[in-house]
């Protein structure tokens, strides 16, 4: 008999944690929605900051702002982290036609690639060969490719469900193809716009030369999905036509920065750390409102959300808005080297970096163990309708974390717009939605929440507990 009293024992204060929890969850839900304060910030970073490229004047008011707003929070801590990030200026804007003959010319929308060295002032005219990436330029050689510019025009792969797996597909011509087509004596480099959307946005982003001599790097530009479209029709009809384009970008000598980082000790286990962040810093072209400016204040939101309805971790949480991830990864680098010659343990990073769209659920980077109990508190997000619980990626700026104990995840929003806005000049406050923004901040406040107080599964002192 005195079995079934253990046995009653246990199913009632497994239901009452459970109803506990669930009522604690409710709490940052509705904290989120009727008190927005994550949208404020996100309107003051983009409508009256802007672009926050690494290096710029913007970045560094944004440093300040968010410091100040941590500040306000009453946080335990607030402070910066200071890292040297590389300084790359686009300089006059770009312009670019097609000519189909002498004097008969059409414009189309370009930007040039971050990282990208300029054209000649004069700009480059000549030939352009189009490929659908890499490996069909690697099969045309030299003898089709010297001398004229290429064309990279490998579009998304419209079918897949999560455009983060169509971007993957296609990236390695933006990011590498300067570098590759060079090496067949190629002028310069044309890419399609990572856009799943046909508008007239050209897409930015980063591109790497990967080491080249300064004298081999040829200019890299992309083109909007309109202008990829006409400019691949008009060489279906004419391949000699020419390709004229003309941008004054620079690389600068490195700059100071900083990492903007708060956090709430905890109570119990002050040197156990659990993260929220995304990147503060993003493209110059529109405001990055969703890339990240969402992440950024989400994560601010974790924290004042677990402040704001009262609750006390029991450990340290800790919210840190990375600097110059978009081209450089620096301050990603510079807080995992803090991390490593420090005795602080992080058990759990969660990373916003895919725009504010309505939160799906996250994608976990982590062994089995934790992921078993990751899915045990699967239910208690179906109330928000946030039901993905995957394993996979947990981002660019947590990466530098990974080991085999920390648990690294990322929001996963709804992911079908972020690419008619990722890096462009569309990327702009008025796109973000004020309540998707908002339940995005209260999923993470309630993922952080479990992880406090059940702690991971990892073979430590204080795991489980
Ligand atoms: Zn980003």
């Amino acid at each position: 008999m005195k079995y079934y009293w253990i046995l009653y024992f246990f199913i009632f204060t497994t239901c009452w944690s459970q109803q506990e929890d669930a009522a604690q969850i409710k709490a940052l839900y509705d904290m989120s929605l009727s008190d927005a304060k994550g949208y404020d910030w996100l309107n003051h970073l983009s409508n009256q900051i802007g672009g926050r490229l690494s290096g710029s004047v913007q970045a560094e008011q944004a440093i300040t702002y968010t410091k100040e707003q941590l500040d306000l929070l009453g946080l335990d801590k607030v402070w910066l982290q200071e890292v040297q990030v590389p300084k790359w200026v686009r300089g006059a804007p770009e312009f670019a036609y097609i000519e189909t003959s002498p004097g008969f010319t059409n414009n189309l929308p370009i930007t040039a690639l971050g990282g990208s060295i300029a054209t000649p002032s004069a700009g480059i005219k000549a030939n352009i060969v189009e490929v659908q990436g890499i490996e069909e330029l690697q099969k045309l050689g030299r003898s089709k490719i010297e001398g004229k510019l290429v064309f990279f025009n490998k579009p998304m792969d419209p079918t897949l469900i999560n455009t983060f797996s169509a971007y993957s597909g296609c990236v390695d011509q933006r990011y590498s193809g300067a570098k590759e087509a060079a090496a067949y004596g190629a002028v310069g480099v044309i890419v399609r716009s990572m856009n799943l959307r046909l508008d007239d946005f050209p897409h930015t982003g980063s591109m790497s030369y990967d080491g080249l001599p300064l004298n081999e790097r040829i200019p890299a530009a992309a083109i909007s999905t309109n202008g990829a479209e006409l400019l691949s029709t008009t060489l279906t009809l004419n391949p000699n036509i020419l390709f004229y384009f003309k941008q004054n970008c620079r690389q600068l000598l490195d700059v100071t920065s900083y990492n903007v980082i708060g956090e709430i000790k905890g109570s119990k286990y002050p040197e156990e750390v659990i993260l929220v962040g995304g990147h503060l810093d993003s493209w110059d072209l529109g405001d990055g409102s969703h890339d990240d400016g969402a992440g950024c204040v989400q994560s601010m939101e974790v924290l004042r959300l677990l402040k704001e309805t009262g609750y006390k971790p029991k450990r340290t949480i800790r919210v840190v808005l990375f600097m110059n991830e978009e081209n450089g990864l620096r301050g990603a680098n510079a807080y995992a080297e803090r991390v490593a010659a420090s005795n602080e343990r992080h058990l759990f990073a969660l990373e916003s970096d895919s725009g504010g769209f309505t939160p799906r659920g996250f994608s976990f980077d982590c062994s089995d163990k934790n992921f078993e109990q990751i899915l045990s508190w699967k239910s208690l997000f179906e109330p928000y309708l946030v039901h993905l619980f995957i394993k996979g990626s947990g981002g660019a700026d947590i990466g530098p974390l990974k080991n085999d104990q920390i648990v690294l995840a990322a929001l996963r929003p709804d992911s079908q717009r972020y690419f008619d806005h990722h890096h462009a000049e569309n990327d702009t406050f008025e796109h973000v939605n004020k309540r998707e923004l908002q339940l995005g901040a209260a999923t993470m406040a309630s993922l952080v929440f479990l992880f406090d107080k059940y702690g991971t599964k990892t073979n430590t002192a204080t795991s489980g507990k």
